[in-house]
């Protein structure tokens, strides 16, 4: 599961996406995510911008509540939606990936040495190979 950056802000309309599809992101995120909703000037921005580059077929009424918070708080915006990256772009607001695609992965930690690259399951004291100390690496299982 991704870590979220600190002071992480939402729409309303993605906390009850959410809560719908109860989606265990919301469990995890809740307790560092504050909810606010963006400026109906914002949302008008948006929706002129998205009309205007054609992306308002793809963008539901949430992605645009969501790029009109970030405009209206100057934030990065976290997605991995390509419409609603593009956007962004269009509107001047920054966006990060976040590997949405991956989350539902579960991460197992291994420990590969640092000298001659072996990795094991378990950690180890050293390398019972070459005696270098190891380093936590996860893989996705
Ligand atoms: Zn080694």
């Amino acid at each position: 599961m991704e870590d979220l950056p600190p002071n992480a802000i939402t729409s309303p309309g993605v906390i009850n996406e959410l809560r719908k599809y109860a989606d265990p992101r919301l469990r995890y995120w809740g307790e560092f995510l504050s909810v606010a909703s963006p400026s109906p000037k914002a949302l008008e921005t948006v929706r002129i911008a998205a009309e205007g580059s054609g992306d308002d077929a793809r963008l539901s009424p949430v992605d645009m509540e969501v790029l009109a918070l970030a405009l209206d708080l100057k934030a990065t915006l976290l997605t991995d939606d390509y419409s609603i990256q593009n956007l962004a772009c269009v509107l001047g607001v920054k966006y990060q990936g976040v590997g949405f695609r991956e989350i539902k992965k579960v991460i197992i930690w291994k420990y590969r040495c640092k000298g001659c690259g072996k990795v094991f399951d378990k950690n180890q004291q050293d390398c019972p190979i070459c005696g270098s100390e190891l380093r936590s690496t996860r893989s996705r299982g």
